[in-house]
């Protein structure tokens, strides 16, 4: 049996911090298509030069590439079980291609936690938020600050400030969206998959209520 689940939410929502908390609660891998491009940019190959010139003005990347990345990502061994899917899909066209993809895996999107923040949280989220250069552990000054200033709690390396962090591109991220991602929330509310989940709790409480969606 395999085990899909989709994390939507608004950019600064805490989805990538809850998608590596559930990975290791349950042992599902942890597919984050932001992670991903950013990986494919260190690495200097062309997919990652092609997506830096959307990711640094906060719009998409087209979703053929999005979806060849991550039917790539999706055909791994470790997301035999099944994976949680964070950042991705974020478009009608991308939710339509995961359908087809994961029945080639003989599987399908089982529950859609939606975590939800008012935009204003957001913007205040995403300027405080450091992100670890080696694996993408996620903190926040004010409401989860590392032990020690600009170093990783997990893995020591050093934490740096996301280009797409800065206030303009925040703002731009947000409108996308709420233009071509808040569709979703319909989407998968119509196919019974969505659950709602209120972001601005603690992150143990968020946590919580994510692990019980996903129970269901
Ligand atoms: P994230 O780390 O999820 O905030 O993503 C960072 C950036 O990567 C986004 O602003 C987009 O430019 C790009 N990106 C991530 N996921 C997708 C996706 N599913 N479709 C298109 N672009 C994406």
């Amino acid at each position: 049996m395999t085990t899909y689940i989709v994390l939507l939410g608004p950019p600064g929502v805490g989805k990538g911090t809850q998608a590596k908390i559930l990975s290791e609660k349950t042992g599902l891998a942890h597919i984050s298509s932001g992670d991903l491009f950013r990986e494919n940019l260190k690495n200097q190959t062309e997919l990652g030069k092609l997506a830096q010139t959307y990711m640094t003005k906060g719009e998409l990347v087209p979703d053929d590439v999005t979806i060849a990345m991550i039917r790539d990502r999706l055909s791994r061994p470790d997301c035999k079980e099944g994976a949680i899917l964070d950042g991705f899909p974020r478009t009608p066209a991308q939710a339509d291609a995961l359908e087809t993809m994961l029945k080639d895996f003989n599987g399908h999107v089982d529950v859609v936690p939606f975590v939800t923040a008012d935009a204003n949280v957001l913007i205040e989220r995403l300027g405080g938020r450091w992100t670890c250069r080696a694996n993408g552990h996620i903190f926040n000054e004010k409401s989860n600050p590392p032990k020690n200033e600009k170093v990783c709690d997990f893995d020591g390396s050093e934490l740096y400030q996301r280009d797409d962090d800065k206030e303009e591109t925040v703002k731009r991220r947000i409108e996308v969206y709420f233009d071509q991602t808040s569709p979703l929330i319909s989407y998968y509310r119509d196919h019974g998959k969505l659950v709602e989940i209120d972001g601005t709790q603690s992150i143990d409480q968020v946590t919580q209520d994510l692990l019980t969606a996903v129970k269901k």
